[in-house]
């Protein structure tokens, strides 16, 4: 059984450097769609209109992979608010559903409720990043297991688990590193990289457990968040 506890030093590397891919690469297309959009305007074949609005999607579509893998690139988060970790992970299990139905993979969820601050696009990207690798990892089919629970009111626990290929000591410590991929040309090698920077922005801890042949275990650590409302009843009940 290998593991690994996730370093905070990684993850500074990692965040300049996708900074500025997120910059470097945004301009050019925005620049590349800009003419795209005026030259439908002209009078072009039909055919060539065509060809344009292709274009246009397909650069619309690169624009997208950035934005889903790097949204942490931003100096600072958009908007920050209380989240219910239960409806959270449902809302991204029914995001996966469509891809482990392709696989034959079966989900189960046993999910307390439990509240924690954060925003949610990034929060999302976090949860669908791990749920989407460890489909991948059960390409012949298998389970993918969603738990979360709260520890001493003040921690709440979320464990992503599945019964896929593992990993071994070298893949794990290589884990989150940008571009490292198993997948060749499938794979980015940023989703992980983004799952850290995310958890480490929230104040929490990501631990590994992984087993080659037998599947990995994801488990994140969050400091609970009460709603304000709670807040104030429960600061009534002590007055
Ligand atoms: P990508 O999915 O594009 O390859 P990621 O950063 O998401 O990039 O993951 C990096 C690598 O970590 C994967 O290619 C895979 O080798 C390994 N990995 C991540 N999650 C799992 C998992 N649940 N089971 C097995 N291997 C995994
Ligand atoms: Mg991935």
């Amino acid at each position: 059984l290998q593991r690994k506890l996730i370093r905070n030093e990684k993850l500074e590397a990692v965040s300049h450097l996708a900074s500025s891919i997120s910059h470097e690469v945004r301009n050019p297309l925005t620049t590349s769609r800009g003419f795209m959009q005026l030259l439908s305007e002209q009078d072009v074949p039909v055919h060539c209109k065509e060809y344009i609005k292709i274009s246009i999607e397909e650069i619309d579509r690169a624009a997208g992979i950035i934005q889903d893998y790097l949204t942490f690139a931003k100096p600072s988060p958009e908007k920050v608010e209380i989240l219910q970790t239960k409806d959270e992970l449902k809302r991204a299990m029914d995001v996966m559903q469509p891809l482990a139905n392709m696989n034959n993979v079966e989900l189960q969820s046993v999910l307390m409720e439990g509240s924690i601050k954060a925003e949610r696009s990034r929060l999302q990207q976090c949860l669908v990043n791990l749920m989407k690798n460890a489909i991948e990892a059960m390409p012949n089919g298998g389970l993918l297991s969603v738990y979360s629970n709260v520890i001493d009111d003040k921690t709440v626990v979320i464990r992503i688990r599945d019964t896929g290929i593992g990993m071994d000591a070298n893949q794990l410590s290589r884990l989150g590193e940008p571009y490292f991929s198993t997948k060749e040309i499938k794979g980015t090698g940023l989703g992980m990289m983004v799952v850290y920077r995310i958890i480490e922005s929230m104040n929490g801890f990501i631990e590994v457990e992984s087993e080659v042949g037998k599947g990995t275990c994801f488990t994140i650590t969050l400091p609970m968040k009460k709603r304000a409302k709670e807040k104030i009843s429960l600061q009534r009940e002590v007055v």
